[in-house]
């Protein structure tokens, strides 16, 4: 056991060769993720980890040496900085260390016998969430949810339950994050309205005009502060003064772009963030929280009632009259892990100040590379404006193809970086300035303390396998053959 008077003696012994196992990998992987593509990755792990459920087992020691070492050498690793593909955050050391206390004890948050100071944690956290995102609000709350997509899918439920009459309905932008339609779906509500961007953001007129057209139902505009794709932030201002001409509720979906709130200097970007009921807000992505840290904050602590639920062995009426405080009401979950917990340890050490520092040095960061990438005579930076900390780019060789062939030699680099092992980039559809649609490498610059510098070898990766994949691009042409490649070699 972990916990317990013996407990720790155990867990530092095992903890050791965890330790070990994560220093060995590094340089065993030699880079961001495995090289060799899915196929060779399913090969080393499945001889390092199988059988997984032996008749007899191997015991704690050879069991953590072998898995951990098949996990981490077979990791994409978001603590090297050419692991940009995702808001997937390398976590703080100080978050981590926080979590393996929270594995050892193993509060649940359903109930304040199975969690009695991780409760007050709990609330102390969301206590200051809740006031940082409506710092005026006389009574706001937050509740810590799996993440986005969960954070998201408590927003439209909250909101279906508190419209009446008639069947709530979504408007929300092009550029909304797709677990806003599934959480509609999940939910039994019509599929959201959309409503147009301009360059990533939601159009203001359009979203006015399609709020007229569903006068006398209840509505909810669902915009985002942070897109996915690019960090694009919606004019917050305009679509909250919309949302209230309408008498819609406003849900902002900041899970990417919420922790700006922690800079005093970068704040004033989600200003009429204060404005929405609901908020969702991450801090597994900026935030460096190992997975999960998600976050809902509501205006008003009234607005979360429709949880609240009765259960005897969980929260009896008697014993909540006696002062045993309830938790049920603060989930759709029931057994809960203290996600909380990292959280206060990270606020804690580093203080809002620390954390903003942070967030300021990855939007430093991805301007520096956003630079470097205008520079650079074999690359072309997509129009516009660097959102949050995301950048959109795509080799010149892809140019200078025809539209879907182009888009083939962007999605070949990005393929055969992953396959070789060298580098972890992503991928997003998005309108070239005027222009159409196209493919476009992404960075999405997360990594707290890696330079400008430490990103520069990714620009030379991508033009190298830009010029190899237009080569085949170009030879495959007179076959008549797809211009596409193999992942795994
Ligand atoms: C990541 C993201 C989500 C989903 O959040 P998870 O934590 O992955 O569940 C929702 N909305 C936006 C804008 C996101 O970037």
């Amino acid at each position: 056991m972990a916990g317990g008077a013996h407990g720790p003696k155990h867990l530092r012994a095992l903890t050791e060769i965890v330790l070990d196992a994560l220093e060995d990998a590094v340089p065993a992987r030699g880079g961001p993720l495995p090289a060799g593509g899915p196929e060779a990755v399913a090969v080393s792990t499945r001889a390092l980890c199988s059988p997984v459920l032996p008749e007899e087992g191997v015991g704690p020691e050879v069991a953590l040496a072998d898995v951990v070492r098949a996990v981490a050498e077979g990791a994409a690793d978001p603590a090297d900085p050419a692991c940009v593909a995702h808001l997937h955050c390398p976590p703080l050391a100080v978050a981590v260390a926080a979590d393996l206390a929270g594995a050892a004890l193993n509060p649940s948050m359903d109930s304040w016998d199975q969690a009695p100071a991780a409760g007050v944690i709990e609330e102390l956290t969301t206590a200051a969430l809740a006031r940082l995102v409506h710092p005026a609000a006389p009574e706001p709350d937050a509740l810590i949810t799996s993440g986005g997509t969960e954070s998201n899918l408590v927003a439209l439920l909250l909101a279906r339950e508190g419209a009446s009459p008639g069947a709530l309905r979504v408007v929300t932008g092009a550029n909304a994050h797709h677990s806003v339609h599934r959480a509609a779906w999940m939910l039994g509500l019509p599929a959201p309205v959309v409503v147009a961007c301009r360059d990533g953001r939601i159009d203001p007129a359009a979203l006015d005009r399609a709020l007229t057209a569903l006068a006398g139902a209840p509505l909810l505009v669902v915009a985002t502060a942070g897109t996915t794709d690019e960090g694009r932030i919606d004019p917050l201002p305009e679509i909250a003064g919309i949302a209230a001409r309408h008498g819609a509720r406003l849900h902002v979906d900041a899970a990417y772009g919420g922790p700006l709130l922690f800079s005093e200097h970068l704040a004033p970007r989600l200003a009429g963030l204060e404005r929405a009921d609901t908020v969702t807000f991450d801090l597994h992505k900026l935030g460096w929280q190992p997975v999960a840290a998600g976050v809902l904050a509501v205006a008003d602590a009234a607005t979360l009632a429709p949880l609240a639920l009765r259960t005897d062995y969980l929260n009896a009426d008697d014993d909540t009259e006696a002062g045993l405080p309830d938790l049920l009401g603060r989930s759709i979950r029931t057994t809960r892990r203290p996600d909380a917990l990292k959280m206060a340890v990270t606020f804690r050490a580093l203080g809002r100040r620390g954390l903003g520092a942070l967030v300021e040095h990855c939007v430093r960061t991805a301007h520096g590379f956003g630079r470097a990438v205008d520079d650079h005579p074999a690359l072309r930076r997509r129009p516009g404006d660097i959102g949050i900390s995301t950048v959109l780019f795509r080799p010149a060789a892809a140019d200078a193809l025809p539209g879907e062939q182009g888009d083939a030699v962007v999605a070949a680099v990005r393929r055969t970086l992953l396959a070789e092992g060298r580098a972890v980039l992503g991928r997003a559809v998005a309108d070239d300035g005027d222009g159409p649609a196209r493919l476009w490498l992404k960075a999405t610059l997360l990594h707290p303390n890696a330079a400008t510098a430490d990103l520069l070898p990714l620009l030379d990766l991508v033009t190298t396998a830009a010029d190899r994949a237009a080569r085949g691009s170009s030879a495959a042409e007179g076959t008549g053959a797809p211009a596409t490649e193999r992942l795994s070699p």
